[in-house]
C-alpha cells in the first residue's frame, strides 16, 4: 500500500495482480530494476520511477486497464518508445506507466486511398518501410524514426527534415481509434479525414497523452518523389551557413529539407561514424530539393548562387541512393553521437524567425559561455527549429542548475525574438512553467476547460503541458530537480 496524491492510500499489490489477470503475469512490471528502465524519457532531468509498468497487446486490454485504472483512480501515463525529450511520458506522480510497444504492427497499406491503418507502437520508420513496395512514404521523418512510435509522433505532432515542405504528423493523421480517460472507445475520421465539425483528431494530435490513450490510426501516405537532389554545403560559420538559408527561402524556394550542424557537432558524429566529414568546417549544411526534374534543375541553380554567396568552403551533391543516405547518416546520428563528449544532453526545442538566427546564434552563445556550458547546435534551420543541446553531467548538481537555467533564458530568447517554445518536441513537464512566457492566463484557462472535458478525473498523463494555478506546487508531483530549482529563484 502507498501513499499517494495528497495521502490517498492505494493498494498497489492488489492493483498488480488485477493487472496480472487482464494482460499477464510477463506483462506487469513492479521490481524496482524494470521500473528504473521507465523513469524518464530522453529528458533525463525530469525522472520519476512509476509504481507499475503495463504492455497491454490490445486495444481491449488497454480499455480494461484504463477502466480499472479508473476504479483505483491511479494515475496512467501513455509511453511509446521513451524516446521523447520534454518529459511527456514520464509518470511525474507516479501511478502506471502504460507502454503502447507491443502493439505495433502495420495493419494494412492501402495503395489506391494512398493511407495505411497502424497500431501506435509501431515505429515511424516500419510505415515507410511497409509502404515502399508501392514507392509510398510516412512523410514525417523524426530523427529518432527508426525507434519512436507512431504514438509517439501523433501525441507530439512530431516533425523531422521534410518538415519544411511537408508539414508535421497532424498533416498527416486521417483517422484515430481513441481509448478516452474514461475507459470509452472513440473512432474518429477513416481513411479520409472530416474537413467539417470540430476537428477533435486536431486537438487530440500534439495533446501529449493528456486527453486519451491512442491505439490505432490511418495515416496519410505520400508518393516518393521522382526525382531527389541532396546537397552537403560547409561553412565557416553558422551565420553564414544561416544567412544562406534565409536567403535562399527569402527567394521563394522552398527545399524540401535544409538542416544545419556546428562544429562540435560534426566533429562528434565523425568520431562516432567516420564518414569523412570535414572536421575544419564551421558549419554543417544539407540541402535537399525533390519534385519533377524541370522544377529541380532551376531551384538547383538559386541554391548553389546563395550558398556560395555566403562563402560556403565546399559543396557535394549526392551521386546516388547510397551517397544520400552517407549524407543524411550524418544528420540522423547528431544526437546520438554526443554521448561520445558528454554522459547527458539537454536538448531544446526553441523555434524563431528564420531572418532572426544569426541574432539567437548569438544569445545563445553568449548565455552558454555566462553558464560555462558546452553547447551543440543542431538546427531544422529551414523552419527556424533550433535545438542546441547543453551537454551536462547528471550527478553535478551545479552544472544541472546552470543547465536548467540557461534553458530557461534560451527559451526565453526564442520568444522575445518573436519566435516559439516549441517546434515539435512538446511542453511535457520540462517547458510548463514557460508556457506564460507566450499565453495568457485566459489562454491556459481554456486550455485547462479543454483538458476536463476529455479527462475530467486528471487521470492519463497528469500535470503536463498545461500549468495549474499551483504551477510547480500541484498536487502529487514528485520532487523534480526543476520546480526545486524554479522556487529557490
Ligand atoms: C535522437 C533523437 C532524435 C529526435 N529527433 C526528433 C525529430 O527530428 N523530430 C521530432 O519531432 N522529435 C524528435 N525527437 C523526439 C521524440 O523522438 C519524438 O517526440 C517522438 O514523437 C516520441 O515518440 P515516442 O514513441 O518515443 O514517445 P514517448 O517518448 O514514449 O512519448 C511521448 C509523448 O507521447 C505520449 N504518448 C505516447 N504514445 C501515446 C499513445 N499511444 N497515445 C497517447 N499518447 C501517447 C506520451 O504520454 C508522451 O507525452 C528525437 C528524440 C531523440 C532521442
Amino acid at each position: 500500500v502507498q501513499d499517494v496524491d495528497g495521502g490517498k492510500k492505494i493498494n498497489y499489490k492488489q492493483l498488480e495482480s488485477k493487472l496480472v489477470d487482464l494482460v499477464g503475469r510477463q506483462y506487469v512490471l513492479s521490481d524496482d530494476v524494470d521500473l528504473a528502465l521507465y523513469e524518464c524519457d530522453g529528458d533525463t532531468i525530469d525522472s520519476v520511477r512509476p509504481d507499475l509498468v503495463v504492455l497491454p497487446g490490445s486495444i481491449e486490454e488497454v480499455q480494461a486497464v484504463v477502466k480499472l485504472a479508473n476504479e483505483y483512480k491511479v494515475p496512467f501515463t501513455p509511453r511509446g518508445a521513451g524516446t521523447g525529450l520534454s518529459g511527456g511520458c514520464t509518470t511525474v506522480v507516479g501511478g502506471i506507466s502504460l507502454v503502447l510497444t507491443r502493439m505495433n504492427k502495420v495493419l494494412e497499406v492501402d495503395a489506391t486511398n494512398l493511407c495505411a491503418m497502424v497500431e501506435v507502437g509501431a515505429t515511424n520508420v516500419s510505415i515507410t518501410k511497409a509502404a515502399s513496395k508501392h514507392n509510398l512514404h510516412f512523410a514525417p521523418d523524426p530523427s529518432s524514426q527508426i525507434a519512436s512510435t507512431i504514438g509517439g509522433n501523433i501525441a507530439e505532432n512530431a516533425g523531422g527534415p521534410h518538415t519544411l515542405k511537408y508539414g508535421l504528423t497532424t498533416n498527416h493523421v486521417l483517422g484515430l481509434t481513441v481509448v478516452m480517460p474514461d475507459g470509452e472507445i472513440m473512432t474518429l475520421g477513416g481513411k479520409a479525414r472530416p474537413s467539417f465539425g470540430l476537428d477533435l483528431i486536431g486537438i487530440l494530435v500534439g495533446s501529449e497523452g493528456t486527453l486519451g490513450v491512442v491505439c490505432q490510426a490511418i495515416v496519410r501516405l505520400t508518393s516518393d518523389p521522382k526525382l531527389i537532389e541532396t546537397m552537403l554545403a560547409y561553412f565557416p560559420s553558422l551565420e553564414l551557413g544561416g544567412k544562406a538559408i534565409s536567403e535562399i527561402i527569402a527567394h521563394g524556394v522552398v527545399p524540401a529539407a535544409m538542416e544545419m550542424m556546428d562544429n562540435l557537432t560534426l566533429n562528434a558524429v565523425e568520431d562516432a561514424n567516420n564518414l569523412g566529414l570535414n572536421r575544419q568546417a564551421g558549419a554543417f549544411v544539407i540541402i535537399e530539393l525533390d519534385g519533377s526534374s524541370a522544377g529541380i534543375e532551376a531551384q538547383k541553380q538559386v541554391v548553389v548562387d546563395f550558398v556560395q554567396k555566403n562563402q560556403s568552403i565546399s559543396i557535394e551533391w549526392a551521386k546516388d541512393a547510397a551517397h544520400r543516405q552517407k549524407i543524411w547518416k550524418a544528420r540522423k546520428a547528431a544526437l546520438g553521437s554526443l554521448g561520445r563528449i558528454s554522459p547527458h544532453g539537454y536538448v531544446l526545442d526553441g523555434v524563431i524567425p528564420r531572418s532572426k538566427l544569426a541574432e539567437a546564434i548569438e544569445r545563445i552563445n553568449e548565455i552558454c559561455t555566462r553558464y560555462e556550458l558546452v553547447v551543440s547546435n543542431i538546427y531544422h534551420a529551414g523552419d527556424g527549429n533550433m535545438h542546441p543541446c547543453l551537454l551536462f553531467n547528471r550527478s553535478n548538481e551545479k552544472q544541472v542548475e546552470a543547465v536548467l537555467k540557461a534553458g530557461k533564458e534560451i527559451l526565453e530568447a526564442c520568444v522575445e525574438l518573436g519566435g516559439t517554445l516549441s517546434g515539435e518536441h512538446g511542453i511535457g513537464i520540462e517547458k510548463l512553467m514557460e508556457m506564460p512566457f507566450l499565453f495568457s492566463q485566459d489562454d491556459l484557462n481554456y486550455m485547462l476547460k479543454l483538458k476536463d472535458v476529455f479527462n475530467p478525473d486528471n487521470l492519463c498523463n497528469p500535470s503536463k503541458v498545461v500549468p495549474t494555478p499551483k504551477s510547480c506546487g500541484e498536487s502529487g508531483i514528485r520532487p523534480l530537480a526543476r520546480f526545486q530549482i524554479a522556487e529557490s529563484q
